[in-house]
């Protein structure tokens, strides 16, 4: 105790031990996730383990003990975490519990004992060498009571305390502070599995409490369907942030789209190049596009049936298959479109949105709905399409655009890079969509796919090239315009004779989506307006809305070249 006496000498190479003993238990799972999660968990991380620097700054010769108690706290949830990883080749969430909750546990099991191997589980040993030989060698940090208590409160208030500033100052609520120490928290042991389970079940309710307002809306009056009984699948496939703007399809002189462009051109497939979306963000788009909700009536959602209500009226066995991250608040909506279908699959069990799991995830899983023995199918197929970071999006196999061709001069070597990576991820959308056509043309059914992206996403394209992804507040054409084709199988195309060729050129908005399918559906009701359906002789031109409520503006008066 010697050397506590005057001046405080701090064992800085003790301290870095114990950080690193800390550190230890969630870091190198960061570390193995960096290339897929990025950088912002291995931020967390490296803040969060500075917490258990105070009980050993405080009792320091307790720190044997202390450090063995702790160790064991944080390497039981670090394996769990490990393992986890190591079989699934992500992180534990949110959306695992989701998942471990919803799916058929036989079918989890099975999953596992395939996985479990002998490598895994030597890493685990290696691990637990590691960490053991690490604890062998701590040593206390001795410095005067005063300093140690200080430092202890710095690290404590630093990590749970700062998110707070944000209410002292009024620039958030409690709830908001508390929702980004969950954040902070989520991907350091020991917090992961509680907090995980704390996100999931406030996800539930807020889901559960749509849906129960949902089954207490009355049904469609009059719903007729002109198709009769006669078994058929239509498939709906949504993608994400893609634009038509850089599909060669609709005319970017980049070839990004051949798959499609081929179908296009043997006339199997239709292409709309002229429909926009409503708003430049998922929930609030698909919000008017799978319901009678729109720019100036957006609370139609909640008071009226939506897509999935129709199709189940109409006797329509549903399913909903994603690829996208399935519980956060931003996702309830899609969660309660999920839930409402008969038949729901998850296939992105991330944390966080932009982690890698690339769309061909989606193929094998709609080959076995399409054997599913229900005469009438409804297939929703959400894609994760070409969302931020676009290189995360497709194999090394699709970095096709690399050079300077076509990218706009302005551009600095890094956003030409982005610029690029945004064309092979749609090169890869091309790639998914035209398989899932493919898939659906051998499965020999009877019905149609239609494909739209939920909106767009300007990538350095619009002049003066500055803007990269979206904001309502200043739009740009990009952001709004979206892919929208239409395959229909052969028997179905001559069976539904009209000719929908000369629509192509129509102007759109999809926030009317909901009439535009019904119409092609076949299904009549007492609330369907064929003015707004793109495929119905009866179309009238509407004013395209975009932006939020109480702040409308006219695409077409904004852009009016588009
Ligand atoms: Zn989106």
């Amino acid at each position: 105790m010697s050397s506590e006496i005057n001046t405080p000498r701090l064992d800085w190479a003790g301290l870095g031990l114990l950080y690193l003993f800390f550190w230890y238990f969630s870091g190198v799972l960061q570390t193995l996730l960096l290339s897929t999660a990025g950088i912002p968990g291995f931020r967390s991380v490296f803040f969060m383990s500075f917490i258990w620097l105070a009980p050993v700054l405080l009792f320091p010769r307790w720190t044997r003990q202390l450090t063995a108690i702790i160790g064991i706290i944080l390497w039981i949830p670090s394996v769990i975490s490990l393992g986890y990883w190591g079989i699934y080749g992500n992180e534990f969430s949110q959306s695992v519990v989701f998942i471990m909750f919803e799916t058929n546990r036989e079918e989890a099991k099975e999953y596992l004992s395939q996985y479990v191997s002998i490598s895994l589980f030597l890493g685990i040993i290696f691990y637990t060498l590691v960490a053991w030989l690490l604890w062998r060698r701590l040593r206390p940090v001795y410095l005067p009571r005063f300093y140690a208590s200080s430092l202890a409160g710095i690290v404590l208030l630093t990590n749970f305390g700062a998110p707070y500033l944000a209410c002292l100052t009024g620039n958030a609520s409690f709830y908001s502070a508390t929702e980004k120490l969950h954040g902070r928290m989520a991907p350091a042991a020991p917090w992961q599995f509680f907090i995980a389970y704390a996100q999931y079940n406030n996800q539930l309710n807020a889901v559960r409490k749509l849906l129960d307002e949902n089954l207490s809306l009355p049904p469609l009056k009059n719903l007729v369907d002109t198709n009769g009984d006669k078994p058929r699948t239509l498939v709906l496939v949504i993608g994400e942030s893609t634009t038509n703007a850089r599909m060669s399809f609709c005319g970017y002189p980049r070839k990004t789209t051949p798959r499609l462009d081929a179908l296009k051109e043997s006339e199997e497939l239709l292409v709309f190049c002229n429909v926009i979306a409503s708003r430049p963000y998922t929930i609030e788009a698909l919000q008017h596009s799978l319901s009678f909700a729109n720019s100036e009536e957006p609370d139609r959602f909640f008071t009226e049936p939506n897509l999935m209500n129709l199709m189940k009226q109409a006797g329509y066995k549903t399913f909903w298959l994603t690829n996208h991250q399935t519980m956060s608040s931003r996702n309830i909506l899609l969660t309660v479109f999920s839930r409402q279908a008969d038949e729901a699959r998850y296939l992105n069990q991330t944390r966080v949105q932009n982690e890698t799991v690339p769309d061909e995830v989606v193929f094998e899983p709609f080959s076995e709905i399409l054997s599913d023995p229900a005469p009438k199918k409804f297939i929703v197929i959400h894609l994760m399409g070409t969302h931020a970071k676009y290189a995360r999006r497709y194999p090394e196999m699709y970095k096709k655009f690399t050079g300077r061709d076509h990218v706009p001069k302005v551009l600095s070597n890094n956003r030409a890079e982005v610029y690029n990576s945004y064309d092979n991820a749609v090169l890869y959308n091309d790639f998914v969509v035209s398989s899932l056509i493919d898939i659906f043309s051998k499965s020999q059914s009877y019905g149609f796919l239609l494909y739209f992206s939920d909106h767009g996403e300007d990538v350095y394209h619009t002049p003066p090239h500055q803007v990269l992804g979206r904001d309502e507040k200043q739009p740009t054409p990009d952001m709004f315009t979206i892919p929208f084709v239409l395959w229909m199988s052969p028997a179905w195309k001559e069976n539904h004779s009209s000719d929908l060729s000369a629509f192509t050129e129509r102007k759109y908005s999809n926030a009317h989506f909901i009439h535009t399918w019904s119409d092609l559906a076949g299904l009549h009701y007492d609330r369907f307006q064929p003015e707004l359906s793109l495929v119905n002789p009866e179309f009238k031109t509407h004013k395209r809305w975009i932006g939020e409520q109480g702040r409308l503006r006219d695409f077409d008066q904004l852009f009016p070249k588009h």
